[in-house]
């Protein structure tokens, strides 16, 4: 910890940001150095580290395995199937030039997208470092998500190879895997030249003659394969992450390599407070944002043994996260909200019955953190709960406090300040006018350039970017966060929802307009609209109401549950379990202006027992209150 002031940092990084991050940018290794720090001539892409050549496996792994080789890397800790494994780096080091030796085998080059699909295994991180190491752009997908899902990311990424496996397994259960991908490369107008297939045992499957390789026998092959790092100019994409915005097509939010070591390395330092040799124990999933930058790349670059988790929080109980924190000496870990949600209803006793005395700062970030969880888990814990706020887009934290830097205190229910180099404002919705008083509620936004480490465009499609996060602001070319915010005169952020129909589940980003895309492919539905309705446990959970075309077929309460059944085992089926409605209504019309706009919000408000505001422009006052009758009953 240090002394020195944040309010000094962060005006350099912003005032004297050539020289700030040149400094930050000795945190990781480069084969070449950069020319230029930041060429920001041609806003809003941001160019950093330009012209410097670097690699992120090397910064990640190969480093450390040569001056700490035999201190822990990646420790697999799955209580689905019983298991633990731990690579030190040197041995994780061996694991990486063998996959990165099988893609190249396979013909797979730099810039070439590979596509990793895959439940939480040591596997997965191999193969993501292995791209990273050749050049190769990964592309991961959730594992929850089902084949039309995939299919829409294929179809985009155009993977030259796909890393699956047979199956996760869920509180015990079984989840197969390859039928979804078999379906959804069936669905999909690319075809990847080749299927590595991961056997874990646990679900037979078919393999498709030509296309599917077998992992085990092609480690075998490559046991002693030497790969060396592919140098890569920093701008070279390292990876494309999926993330839901308003329409029914994810975008692929685009990373660099250089600016992506950089930020991440900066941020263990100032922020998460990580040092090597210690374990950082992230409780997130490798498909996820969260996952990337800290389960797999900000740990290890920090020099850190990361920990893997696959299983519930409550499983074989609710003590096993904080065994785990025990058993390796934990002293970073980050969480989310709903997970201490989830614990909070269990025995407290599971708490106290560990020696957390290694961990020094719990993280929660994905969603708002009301105050009750946080004052029960900073409690329970008797350590500093640090809330941060970030986005798919910025790949770390935009708002959060700083201790590295200098220690300052949280306030309950704000994710903290601005983070050095983002520079933070809150707008006028209407105006686009800067708020610059305390308290009033605006649109949370960056002023370009964003800093290293956000993404560099949309996935093969700049023009995305800049309509889409550059053009909302009336008037000016500001990068729109979608948040309402609000900042206090100590210049601490509240987070108040987002402004578009992008909703939070348990910590999870969907759109609402691709689950009324799947669940306008039944066949039965006319018209449907789905919205984030708040809950107690998983902070939004989303809520679909439908106007059939045979309504006959929900006119018994019988019928109607059937009915809803069916669609949620479309949505279950398209797009995964992680994106079915926490219920399906059926009414006679949706409340629409007059104009035919579906009024989502109005309708969330009903739902959440608000006052939905003025509906004059509403062409039918009926179809609002059809819904409030609904829920009463
Ligand atoms: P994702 O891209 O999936 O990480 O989702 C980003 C969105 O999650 C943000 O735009 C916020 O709406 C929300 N979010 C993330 N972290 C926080 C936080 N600490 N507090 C409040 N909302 C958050």
């Amino acid at each position: 910890m240090s002394t020195s002031s944040y309010a000094e940092f962060y005006r350099r990084s912003i005032e004297d940001r050539d020289a700030f991050w040149a400094e930050q940018a000795r945190a990781i290794e480069w084969h070449r150095p950069f020319e230029q720090v930041c060429d920001y001539s041609r806003p809003p892409f941001a160019r950093w580290f330009v012209g410097g050549e670097t690699n992120l496996c090397h910064n990640a792994v190969d480093r450390h395995a040569r001056d700490r080789g035999e201190q822990n890397a990646l420790i697999w800790v799955s209580t689905e199937v019983d298991q633990e494994r731990i690579y030190s780096f040197s041995a994780l080091q061996r694991e990486v030039e063998r996959m990165a030796a099988i893609l190249l085998a396979q013909g797979v080059s730099q810039g070439d997208r590979v596509l990793i699909y895959m439940p939480m295994i040591p596997e997965a991180a191999f193969a993501m470092l292995a791209c990273a190491r050749i050049g190769a752009i990964h592309s991961v997908v959730f594992g929850g998500f089902a084949s039309h899902s995939l299919a829409s990311r294929i179809d985009d990424a155009e993977p030259a190879l796909i890393v699956s496996a047979d199956a996760g397994s869920r509180s015990g259960k079984v989840v197969p895997y390859k039928h979804l991908l078999d379906e959804a490369i069936q669905l999909a107008r690319h075809k990847p030249g080749a299927v590595l297939m991961v056997d874990r045992g646990l679900a037979p499957f078919e393999r498709v003659a030509g296309r599917d390789l077998d992992y085990a026998a092609l480690r075998e092959q490559h046991l002693d394969a030497q790969v060396p790092c592919t140098w890569l100019e920093a701008n070279a994409p390292s990876y494309t992450l999926y993330t839901s915005g308003t329409t029914g097509k994810p975008k692929g939010v685009q990373r660099d390599t250089g600016g992506y070591a950089v930020a991440l390395a900066a941020s263990m330092q100032h922020i998460y407070c990580g040092r090597p040799g210690e374990t950082y124990f992230s409780t997130s999933d490798i498909g996820w944002v969260v996952g990337h930058s800290y389960i797999i790349y900000g740990p290890l670059l920090a020099g850190m043994a990361t920990i893997m988790y696959e299983g519930l929080p409550t499983r074989p109980d609710a003590g096993v996260w904080w065994s785990l924190v025990e058993k390796y000496r934990v002293t970073v870990m980050f969480s989310a909200p709903t997970a201490v949600r989830v614990l909070k209803k269990q025995d407290p006793a599971y708490l106290s019955k560990y020696d957390l005395s290694s961990l020094r700062a719990l993280f929660l970030a994905g969603e708002p953190l009301d105050e009750p969880t946080a004052k029960w888990i900073a409690e329970a814990l008797g350590r500093p709960i640090i809330d941060n706020y970030w986005q798919t887009e910025t790949g770390w934290p935009i708002l959060s406090i700083a201790n590295g830097v200098e220690t300052k205190a949280s306030k309950f229910g704000s994710p903290g300040v601005a983070m050095y180099g983002f520079n933070v404002k809150l707008l006028d919705e209407n105006s686009g006018a800067e708020l610059t008083a305390p308290n009033q509620k605006g649109v949370v936004a960056i002023a370009g350039p964003l800093p290293p480490g956000c993404l560099q465009t949309v996935w093969r499609d700049d023009a995305r970017f800049v309509n889409t996060y550059w053009s909302s602001i009336p008037g000016q070319q500001l990068y729109s966060t979608f948040d309402w915010g609000i900042r206090d005169a100590d210049g601490y952020f509240y987070i108040l929802g987002r402004t578009d129909d992008v909703i939070n589940v348990a910590g999870h980003r969907l759109g609402t307009r691709e689950i009324e895309e799947s669940i306008s492919s039944h066949p039965n539905v006319a018209e449907v609209a789905v919205v984030g309705v708040a809950d107690q446990l998983k902070g939004q959970v989303a809520m679909a109401f439908a106007v059939l075309k045979d309504a006959s077929r929900a006119a018994t309460p019988q019928a109607a549950l059937a009915q809803e059944g069916e669609i949620m085992k479309l949505v279950d089926e398209q797009l995964g379990a992680v994106a079915r409605p926490a219920r399906v209504r059926f009414v006679n019309v949706l409340p629409k202006t007059r104009s035919g706009k579906l009024l989502r919000r109005a309708i969330q408000a009903v739902c959440e027992g608000r006052d939905p505001g003025d509906l004059s422009t509403m062409d039918d006052p009926a179809a609002l209150r059809q819904i409030s009758e609904l829920l009463g009953a």
